[in-house]
């Protein structure tokens, strides 16, 4: 009971290369991969499936444009190449909102939103910080000010060649996260779309060949992590790698980029905690809870998926949190209504399914959901564990679905223990007005972001930095910290009437010596 624009259908119907040098190109491999609709398993169309060999053409392509005509371009000039492509993505927003419900499973309203709010808005974010990528200059002079003896200052340049590796849970969203700041900073890249979400990235892809933007300087491969995604780790052209994705392919990453020690940064997962205080405003705090744990069906980073609530509260927190889990609408995303769609696959179908075995085999009580839903996609109810001990495999691993774990606590130091007894997350979010209560759990926890009294105040933020702490990531991303760590720091010193015997004056004793007798040596 939904249909699919023809211009979609085309797109879908067309065949899907690989974006290598500007040229649509096919795979090397000659091999093929399925991409399937999650809410219906019917299938959508194929892709290449790129393999090593395609990864270094893609990488040559890159590196030939870095230093090419895109070099040439002024910082300027790559901004408004950047804001031509936010408003190519503007213009198709509902090919490409429909494209993202069809490929992830998303609803239909929520990947309007994550285009509005995250992917063009955050394009046209870093395509404002494209000219402001200065260094600074420093005075080294002998007596601090004598101006007109050395020019010395730092520059930033691009890092050079970025490999990005992405996830299935938003596609388009994560895509444009790592082209933005990689081409604002002047660096050529080459993406690696996940496998089972591949061709929002293909579409963006003829869009990108009409921005304006150089041939080369952005290249797309499609293919498996193991095959494609590991040879773009491994690659001695690539300089960075960012990623997206598990805690356990991020190691790998590390693992792989050992050989040229390129830059690393990593966004993973983790299981993130929602405290809820007895005396927090529980009409925010109830809903703020459910949908921290449900949104995109818990296939979310930043899921808060370990719920802890003051006994005091308990109860109505459970009963109001079990209401609106039973409110959502189960169904495919293009329908009108829906409100939560299917998981990605049937693989992370029974992934979570078993999760929920788990957790009745441990002896929590099952709430609401439990079960699979409909006769066909990949869809799991809403599921609330309550009577939950912390110690509980649901309570402590990340399962990627929509499967919430109720903890209650006694007093603010069972919490920290409770948000404690696991890695550092992504994200922790509490709920209360006390303000010990609240310096105490900030002070006493760790984690990549934190948000109070709300649960989409931090991700939502272009200019806040994210990422992860500890085994919830590497680096940061969004913010000005996203941006300038796709660029290298250069310090330059251009000896302009360097004044050494200025220097000397100003050495004390006991040095005054032995720095005196190599520096003059040095400077024979
Ligand atoms: P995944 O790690 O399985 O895959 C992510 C990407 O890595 C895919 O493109 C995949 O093809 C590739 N890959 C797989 N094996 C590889 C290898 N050996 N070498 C190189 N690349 C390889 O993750 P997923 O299942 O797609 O996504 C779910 C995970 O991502 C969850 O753990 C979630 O928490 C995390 N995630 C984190 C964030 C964040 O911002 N921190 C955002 C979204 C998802």
């Amino acid at each position: 009971q939904f249909t699919i624009s023809d211009e979609v259908k085309e797109f879908l119907n067309s065949n899907h290369q690989l974006l290598i040098n500007g040229e649509w190109m096919p795979s090397s491999s000659n091999e093929k991969i399925e991409v399937f609709d999650p809410a219906n398993e019917q299938l959508l169309t194929e892709v290449d499936s790129g393999n090593a060999a395609d990864i270094d053409a893609a990488v040559g392509a890159a590196r030939k444009a870095l230093t090419g005509e895109w070099s040439k371009i002024t910082s300027h000039d790559r901004a408004r190449m950047l804001d031509r492509l936010a408003d190519d993505i503007e213009a198709n927003f509902s090919v490409l909102s429909e494209i993202e419900v069809l490929d992830n499973g998303m609803p239909l309203e929520l990947a309007q939103y994550s285009i509005a709010s995250h992917g063009t808005t955050l394009l046209r974010y870093f395509a404002s910080w494209a000219n402001k990528l200065h260094g600074q200059t420093i005075p080294v002079s002998p007596a601090g000010a004598i101006n007109g003896e050395s020019l010395t200052y730092t520059r930033k340049e691009p890092i050079g060649v970025v490999g990005a590796i992405i996830p299935w849970n938003s596609p388009l969203i994560f895509s444009i996260l790592k082209l933005g700041p990689a081409l604002a900073a002047g660096c050529t890249i080459v993406l690696k779309p996940a496998e089972l979400t591949p061709i929002s990235a293909l579409f963006l892809g003829k869009l990108i060949q009409k921005s304006g933007i150089p041939p080369g300087v952005v290249n797309i491969v499609t293919g498996y992590g193991e095959t494609a995604g590991q040879a773009l780790s491994e690659h001695p052209g690539v300089d960075k790698i960012t990623f997206t994705g598990s805690t356990e392919v991020g190691k790998k990453i590390v693992e792989a980029s050992i050989g040229n020690l390129k830059k690393v940064t990593l966004e993973l997962g983790g299981k993130n905690p929602v405290v809820i205080f007895p005396d927090a405003d529980l009409e925010k705090a109830i809903p703020g809870a459910a949908r921290a744990c449900f949104f995109l069906q818990g296939q979310n980073c930043m899921a808060g998926t370990r719920l802890f609530v003051h006994e005091d509260i308990y109860q109505v927190v459970i009963a109001g949190i079990k209401e609106m889990a039973e409110a959502f609408t189960i169904g495919h995303g293009l329908i009108p209504g829906n409100d939560f769609g299917p998981l990605i696959s049937k693989t992370q179908k029974e992934r979570v399914m078993s999760y929920i075995g788990i957790g009745l085999e441990e002896g929590a009580e099952l709430l609401t959901g439990g079960n699979s839903y409909g006769d066909q996609g990949h869809f799991v109810q809403p599921t609330i564990f309550s009577n939950v001990d912390g110690g509980m495999r649901i309570a402590k691993e990340e399962i990627f679905g929509p499967v919430l774990p109720v903890v209650t606590y006694e007093n603010i130091n069972e919490a920290l223990d409770l948000i404690n007894s696991k890695d550092r997350p992504l994200g922790l979010y509490y709920f209360g007005s006390n303000k010990d209560e609240q310096a105490n759990i900030l002070n006493n926890t760790s984690s990549g972001g934190v948000t109070i009294n709300n649960v989409v105040g931090h991700i939502q933020q272009k200019d806040l930095p994210f990422g992860g702490v500890g085994p919830s990531g590497i680096g940061r991303y969004h913010s000005y910290d996203g941006f300038k760590n796709f660029s290298n720091q250069r310090a330059v010193f251009k000896d302009i009437g360097f004044r050494f015997d200025k220097l000397f004056e100003t050495i004390r004793p006991p040095y005054k010596g032995s720095i005196e007798k190599v520096l003059k040596s040095l400077l024979k």
